[in-house]
């Protein structure tokens, strides 16, 4: 398959890539290195991809770049692009995700509309949900966002659900749970836990402790977006790690692997959903989708970038 790939130098958009290219897919990655965490860690990010036959990459903003030589072709454009993190959504930076995160989807959709593509895929999130009512979460519960990040996120699927009823663009959103593994985003939980054990700065806790999160392993995540790809389903499907733990339970994994963690408890800021899981019946028929990877084997993996001193 030949692959557009939006958001390549991302945490999540690299390990996608390095999934294709190992299934023998044809790569064309697209980023414009966004400096919401070190552009750096990007470069770093996209070490064992650069070289690769099979692989290339236009530096580039989708709200600028010249789309429709890329997605001319593509057998499956998959978007992840986007501006991430909850809490920074509030306030001044708001323009920076209705920007990246709803614009930019627009502007893709557009080309694929104009130059038809294969599958359109979308990395959504489990923002869109908010606090839920029900709890494993099915996609037919009403979206309801508590930040503005979620906000961006579920007019970027309704987006692709548009282009798709009226257009016939094959788009399928995909909601991911909180994802986690090696090179994750600095910014999120596990990867500052990881950080602080291993270097003995405290963690930041927001809230009790007793919230819970989905955390879906990256290589589920990224192997369940090819099969999306390579599926004949269209719509809104769940991407869960298929077993919610508290932060708490999370922070006690980290330190039986790494050590202990000093907590530095902070209150809960505004946008954090209590609790996250989801139903993933829908990813399971229609993608065969199983989470593989348990917490303790992630953590695991990534606490090998995270030698002890
Ligand atoms: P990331 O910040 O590591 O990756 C996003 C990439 O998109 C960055 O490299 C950035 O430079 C690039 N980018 C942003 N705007 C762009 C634009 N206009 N043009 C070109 N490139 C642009 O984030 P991530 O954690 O890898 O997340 C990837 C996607 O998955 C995002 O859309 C995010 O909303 C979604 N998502 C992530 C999670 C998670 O747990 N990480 C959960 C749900 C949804």
């Amino acid at each position: 398959m030949r692959a557009l790939v939006t958001g390549a130098a991302g945490f999540i958009g690299s390990h996608l890539c390095a999934h294709l290219l190992a299934c023998g897919d044809t790569v064309t990655g697209i980023d414009s290195f966004t400096d919401f965490y070190d552009p750096a860690r990007k470069e770093r990010n996209l070490r064992t991809l650069t070289g690769s036959p099979g692989f290339s990459l236009h530096r580039a903003d989708l709200l600028t770049a010249d789309l429709a030589p890329l997605v001319d072709g593509a057998d499956a454009v998959y978007h992840l692009a986007g501006q991430p993190g909850v809490r920074p959504s509030w306030g001044a930076e708001f323009p920076l995700y209705t920007s990246r995160n709803v614009l930019a989807t627009q502007v893709l959709l557009e080309a694929v509309r104009q130059h038809p593509a294969g599958k359109f895929v979308y990395a959504s999130s489990s923002s869109v949900y908010g606090n839920a009512p029900v709890c494993p979460t099915a996609e037919t519960v009403l979206p309801r966002p508590v930040s503005p990040y979620g906000i961006t996120k579920l007019a970027g699927e309704h987006l692709c659900e548009l282009y798709r009823q009226t257009f016939g663009v094959p788009a399928v959103s995909l909601r991911l749970f909180t994802v986690y593994g090696p090179r994750q985003r600095p910014d999120m939980a596990l990867a500052r836990l990881l950080h602080a054990a291993s270097n003995g700065a405290p963690f930041p806790l927001y809230g009790d402790g007793e919230q819970t999160r989905d955390f879906t392993y990256v290589h589920d995540a990224v192997t369940a977006m090819r099969e999306a790809a390579r599926s004949a389903f269209t719509g809104i499907a769940n991407l869960g790690g298929g077993s919610p733990v508290s932060m708490k339970q999370a922070i006690s994994t980290v330190e039986n692997i790494v050590g202990p963690v000093e907590i530095l408890p902070l209150p809960t800021g505004p946008g954090d959903a209590r609790h996250t899981s989801a139903d993933i019946t829908v990813a399971t028929r229609e993608l065969g989708y199983r989470p593989r990877t348990t917490l303790h084997d992630g953590i695991l993996a990534m606490a090998r970038e995270h030698p002890r001193p």
